[in-house]
């Protein structure tokens, strides 16, 4: 669903049948953290799944402010219940999902490119 910044989330749920007005991001409800409009501007999920949808990502939210007298944003870790690791780069996921190969193959007749 798309956010009032604009972005895709699938953590953004609204309800706006009927006259209704529900907006809530059910990311931070789930960890106790009250949402408001704003924290979606700046907030680093919607691009990190626009990166990598892995689903064994799980993010754990705090609220804080860069510097004294900015807004508070959004500000994630990432862990992978996979690898039972913290994921540094979420963009880029921990690897084990989705490993580099070690020679990519081009086609059945690879052996004549390095000729
Ligand atoms: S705060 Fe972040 S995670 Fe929550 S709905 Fe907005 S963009 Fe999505």
């Amino acid at each position: 669903m798309q956010t009032p910044a604009g972005k895709e989330c699938s953590y953004f749920y609204g309800d706006y049948h009927r006259g209704k007005n529900i907006e809530e991001c059910r990311l931070l409800k789930d960890q106790g953290i009250e949402w408001e409009t704003y924290l979606c501007n700046k907030c680093p999920v919607p691009e990190i799944f626009q990166a990598n949808a892995c689903e064994n990502m799980k993010f754990t939210v705090e609220i804080r402010s860069p510097f004294v007298l900015m807004k508070p944003r959004v500000e994630v870790s990432t862990y992978c219940v996979k690898c039972e690791c913290n994921v540094e780069q979420p963009k880029i996921g921990c690897g084990q999902c989705h490993p580099l190969l070690d020679i990519f193959v081009v086609g059945p007749n690879d052996e004549n490119l390095s000729d």
